[in-house]
């Protein structure tokens, strides 16, 4: 018998047929002899329309209400699957984020998890129950309801998985898994079976949009298996994992693009000390996050600096800039938005030298320029014109032998 946390995504609670299938789902682990928690989110494009609706309400919606609102889409479906588990015969309880409870901070639309008290699930499991929790939710000290930022479902589920010792924690969604990169942008692309924490971490952090980045950084820290796949067929999907030798062999396992960022260029700054501080604090204040930054070499005692952000913050991000530039006189400021992040993830970066390089040169050989670079333990990132994304993309996963299995081509020839 284990104990296992199933968590279904919103296209896989779009209507009551896929309710009632997941249902099933659920009633065929639980009957197998588990304890079973299920973490929901809204039904697809629900948690999109309440947004949409509080913009309509305000042109700053965030702050208590706005949580309030866009955190109902889920205690729809919880309601709805609990109903259907009982009317199958099975004992079911719909749980909201603060009858778990789950306690967060006080920061609307994006608290950070700061406790779960899996007591009083643990009694229920142990009667036999099957708990059915709202996904994305949460209460802050002062009993105020909180949001975990989109997508925020993933880290329920696997917080909640954490907190009870889960032994698996499996992620539903509507694909089957994590890919070597996008199947829309490359057909060769290829389920893994496995992928380690730290890689997972990095892919989500740069683009791949399976899980919440969030979701992963908690599987990491209280190691909770984690396992990605569809709920639409029996397929085995992919399991984040610890990294072991095997996947240091692999040099790169993934290949991933991020289109929404911007960059933001500096040009001609006076080079003393504190003047990256003077330019990126009215940023931190604003509440604008800076990705990569890169700084030249300076020539007579000036520099230029580069940094992306996110295409959202662009235009307030650039108007922020321009300030501070023209008090430290600086000579100019442009802005691109035209651009994208090519990255190549891989444990076996820890272990393999000469990766970037040969990054480099496949962009060479196609002609494209590299814009911006920055690198860490296990990725190497290039920011690059936007129009040349799905070619990097694909001549990357053909250049590190991330395509489909010799063994099923031979087979198939
Ligand atoms: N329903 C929320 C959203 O759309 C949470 C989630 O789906 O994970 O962002
Ligand atoms: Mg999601």
């Amino acid at each position: 018998m284990a104990l296992i946390v199933q968590k279904f995504g919103g296209t896989s609670v779009g209507n009551m047929d896929r309710i009632k299938n997941v249902a099933k789902r659920v009633a065929r682990t639980f009957s197998e002899g588990n304890e079973v928690v299920v973490v929901l989110s809204a039904m697809s494009g629900e948690t999109n329309r309440l947004v949409g609706l509080c913009h309509e309400a305000s042109e700053f919606p965030i702050g208590r209400e706005y949580d309030l609102v866009i955190s109902t889409g889920e205690q729809v479906t919880i309601g709805l699957l609990a109903i259907v588990l009982k009317e199958m015969g099975y004992n079911a309880k719909s749980l909201l984020g603060h009858q778990v409870p789950i306690v967060t901070d006080s920061q609307f639309a994006s608290a950070r998890i700061e406790s779960i008290d899996g007591q009083k699930m643990k009694e229920e499991l142990s009667k036999g129950t099957i708990l059915v929790v709202a996904g994305f939710q949460g209460v802050d000290p002062l009993g105020n309801i909180t949001t975990l930022g989109r997508g925020g479902s993933d880290t329920t589920a696997v917080a909640i998985a954490a907190a009870l010792k889960a032994d698996l924690c499996e992620i539903y969604t509507d694909v089957e898994g994590v890919y070597t990169t996008d199947p829309n942008v490359c057909q060769e692309a290829r389920k893994l079976e496995r992928v380690s924490y730290d890689e997972m971490l990095e892919m989500a952090s740069l683009g791949a949009k399976v899980l919440q980045t969030r979701s992963v950084e908690f599987a990491k820290k209280y190691e909770v298996p984690v396992m990605v796949r569809s709920s639409f067929n029996d397929a085995a999907g992919t399991l984040v994992c610890k990294e072991d030798e095997e996947m240091e062999k692999v040099v790169v396992s993934g290949i991933t693009y991020n289109k929404n960022e911007a960059k933001i260029s500096v040009l001609r700054v006076p080079d003393r000390p504190g003047i990256a501080a003077k330019l990126f604090r009215p940023l931190t204040e604003a509440g604008i996050n800076v990705d990569m930054i890169v700084q030249n070499i300076s020539q007579d005692a000036h520099t230029d600096l580069t940094f992306t952000v996110s295409k959202e913050d662009f235009k307030r991000g650039l108007k922020i800039v321009q300030e501070t530039a023209s008090q430290i006189e600086a000579k100019d400021v442009v802005g691109d938005p035209n651009i994208a992040k090519i990255s190549i993830v891989g444990a076996g970066m820890r272990s393999h030298a000469g990766v970037a390089s040969q990054m480099f040169d496949v962009m060479a050989r196609e002609g494209i320029n590299i814009q911006m670079i920055s690198t860490s333990e296990i990725k190497v990132s290039c920011v690059v014109d936007v129009k040349y994304t799905e070619l990097a993309v694909r001549v990357l996963h053909e250049a590190f032998g991330l395509g489909k299995s010799e063994v099923v081509e031979e087979k198939q020839g």
